[in-house]
């Protein structure tokens, strides 16, 4: 029995309430489309400029990670993968040796890797091979130099942006210590390209609060501090592990809706600024002009989307807060959000904005899904690579979920920038339809 026809027999929860919100959520488990953890490496070692990562995989691993990033002969890349051979596969020799092989011969030739991450993959984790073990071996070999540690990237989780959450949620035990009588301070968590960062750390700045902290770090050995007079927030919806890593470290969530669109960013620095006792009219003030450019520009592409039906499929876990973006600042109606996994503490306050009839699915039943998709004809499908190309040949439109966590759009000054990723597919089928 194939591993899809295995998780087939288990998609029969069906309509059961949230439990915090009573809102009737379709629960679906099934066939998955989308890209494994391995993904983010992309994105995280542009962020991280002093780390590497060493996959610990099969040739399948290391293409996907060649073909998705691109990489440059004569660039240093960084990262890689620990290919594993068949004799690895078969047990016929101590992967554990062969990898302190590679990774001393990888710290010897690159005096400038600080820390590196050795991320586990579907075929690590079929041999139960210990990363963490290996992690903490070699890391008493390398310290203080380079910190080594470890995570899992492997398509055995549900999505793609869990690789993130795995990779900051494995950063958070070595954070320092914020001593108990400091004052309080903020942290950013969830990694945003560095335009991005800059335009939030000066809108904080202006607000006054003076000491504010980013995870990740533009280099991974400057890690901001933590402890209970940390108050963290999220930037990225999918990261329920590193929060809890957060919290069992005592720092406290600020809750806040994510910061897509004017009203989303607006939340968001509003719930930090009351969190830090900041003056609410300095508070408005330091928003205006930010919230004046972003209505200003959103105005223009309102007409372009207002009214137009969307459905997500279930994939970047980003599906609930655009949803409420569009919905609310752009007057799309939503007909289906699909979210691999929805974290109810996380996501309740985006909820509450959506209508009684937006059906609300969770998991991954690539079969079902589609069905709906074809029935319920949405002008517009967020979905996977995969399925974006046997879609549009059905007629649909679509947008691929990938291209939404690559490009900025967290802020008020990329609220326009992300409402256009939605346009423009609609506007190259209306010149096709003409
Ligand atoms: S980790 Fe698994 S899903 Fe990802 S590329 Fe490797 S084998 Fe494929």
């Amino acid at each position: 029995m194939s591993a899809a026809a295995l998780l087939d027999g288990c998609a029969a929860e069906l309509a059961r309430p949230a439990a915090d919100t009573q809102r009737p959520v379709l629960r679906e488990r099934g066939q998955r489309e989308v890209f494994c953890g391995l993904t983010g490496i992309i994105w995280l070692h542009r962020k991280m400029q002093d780390a590497f990562f060493l996959v610990v995989g099969s040739r399948t691993c290391a293409h996907l990670l060649q073909s998705a990033a691109g990489v440059m002969i004569f660039a240093e890349p960084r990262f890689a993968t620990a290919i594993m051979e068949e004799r690895d596969l078969a047990g016929m020799v101590d992967a554990q040796d062969e990898l302190d092989r590679v990774v001393n011969r990888l710290l010897e030739r690159r005096p400038d890797i600080k820390t590196l991450f050795l991320v586990g993959s579907c075929p690590s984790e079929v041999i139960k091979l210990d990363l963490a073990k290996a992690a903490q071996r070699l890391g008493a070999v390398h310290m203080p130099r380079v910190r080594i540690l470890n995570y899992s990237g492997s398509g055995i989780e549900t999505t793609f942006t869990q690789g993130e959450d795995a990779c900051l949620a494995a950063l958070v035990p070595v954070m320092p210590a914020l001593p108990a009588d400091a004052p309080a301070e903020l942290l950013i968590v969830g990694s945003l390209p560095d335009i991005v960062e800059d335009q939030f750390l000066r809108l904080f700045a202006d607000l006054g609060i003076a000491k504010v902290g980013c995870l990740p770090a533009r280099n991974a050995r400057d890690l901001p501090a933590v402890g209970p007079n940390t108050r963290y927030l999220l930037a990225q919806p999918f990261l329920g592990d590193t929060a809890m890593a957060l919290e069992g470290r005592g720092a406290k969530r600020i809750e806040a809706l994510f910061p897509f669109g004017v009203e989303g960013t607006s939340d968001w620095l509003r719930a930090a600024a009351a969190a830090f006792n900041v003056d609410p009219a300095l508070t408005e003030q330091v928003l205006a002009p930010g919230r004046e450019r972003a209505r200003i520009a959103l105005t223009k592409l309102r007409p372009q989307l207002e009214g137009k039906r969307i459905t997500f499929l279930p994939d970047s876990q980003l599906e609930v807060p655009l949803a409420r973006y569009l919905q609310d600042e752009l007057g799309m109606e939503l007909v289906e959000v699909g979210t691999p996994y929805l974290h109810r503490a996380h996501l309740a306050r985006e909820l509450e904005s959506f209508g009684p009839n937006v059906r609300l699915s969770e998991g991954q039943h690539v079969e079902r899904q589609l069905d709906r998709v074809r029935a319920d004809r949405p002008d517009i499908t967020v979905c996977g690579l995969g399925l974006a190309n046997p879609l549009e040949g059905e007629g649909l439109t679509t947008k691929w979920a990938i291209e939404l966590v690559f490009s900025p759009i967290h802020g008020f000054d990329q609220a326009a920038d992300l409402a256009e990723l939605f346009a423009r597919p609609l506007r190259r089928r209306d010149m096709l339809e003409i």
